[in-house]
C-alpha cells in the first residue's frame, strides 16, 4: 500500500475525534517563513507560539521568491498578521548543489535544457542568504513598513535561533 492510501486510511478513522472548532475563520498574528525540510516541522512548538497564531509559509530554502511574496501580501494585509519571520536552518539541502550543478544534472538525466524554474535559489552561506531574502521582503512595497521582517537561522543540532543581524546594522557596529 502507497503511503498515500495508508494516510487515506488512517485520516478515516482519525477525523473521528476531530475538533470541528478548528474549522472556524482564521486569525494569525505572525507570518512564518522557513523550509520544507521535515526537521523544521516541529517549529512552531519551539517557539512557544500556538498553531492558530501562526501562518505558516513553507518552501524549500526559505526562499523569497513571487510566490512567498503572494502568500506574504495577503497574509499582512488580508489574514492580518502582524510580524513576519523568516527561519533559515543549518545543513539545509539547498547548500548542497550549486543551481548551475542542478541544471546540468537534470539536462543529463532527462536529456532537456530547463524552461522553468529559472531558478532554484542554492545559496552557500545560510546567514548571508537570510539577510538577502529579509531585505527583500522588506523592500517590498505592499509590506507595509509598519510589520516587522526578522530573520533567524535555526541550529538543528540545538533547537536554538540566532537572529541574523541586518547589514546596516553590522557595518554601524550596533545591531536592533
Ligand atoms: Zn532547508
Amino acid at each position: 500500500m502507497s503511503l498515500i492510501d495508508e494516510a487515506l486510511s488512517a485520516n478515516a478513522t482519525i477525523a473521528n475525534d476531530y475538533d470541528s472548532g478548528l474549522g472556524g475563520p482564521p486569525a494569525p498574528r505572525i507570518a512564518i517563513v522557513t523550509c520544507a525540510d521535515p526537521r523544521l516541522s516541529g517549529i512552531v512548538r519551539m517557539l512557544g507560539l500556538s498553531d492558530a497564531d501562526v501562518d505558516m509559509i513553507r518552501n524549500v530554502g526559505s526562499v523569497i521568491d513571487d510566490d512567498s511574496v503572494r502568500s506574504l501580501v495577503i497574509s499582512t494585509r488580508v489574514l492580518g498578521t502582524r510580524e513576519i519571520m523568516i527561519i533559515n536552518h543549518n545543513d539545509c539541502g539547498m547548500l548542497r548543489f550549486t543551481d548551475g550543478e542542478l541544471e546540468d544534472r537534470l539536462r543529463r538525466e532527462t536529456g532537456m535544457s530547463p524552461i522553468a524554474p529559472a531558478r532554484f535559489y542554492s545559496f552557500t552561506d545560510t546567514e548571508q542568504n537570510t539577510r538577502e531574502q529579509v531585505q527583500k521582503v522588506r523592500s517590498h512595497p505592499w509590506i507595509s513598513p509598519d510589520v516587522p521582517v526578522r530573520g533567524f537561522v535555526y541550529d538543528l543540532d540545538t533547537g536554538r535561533l540566532s537572529e541574523v543581524v541586518p547589514q546596516e546594522a553590522t557595518l554601524a557596529g550596533h545591531s536592533r
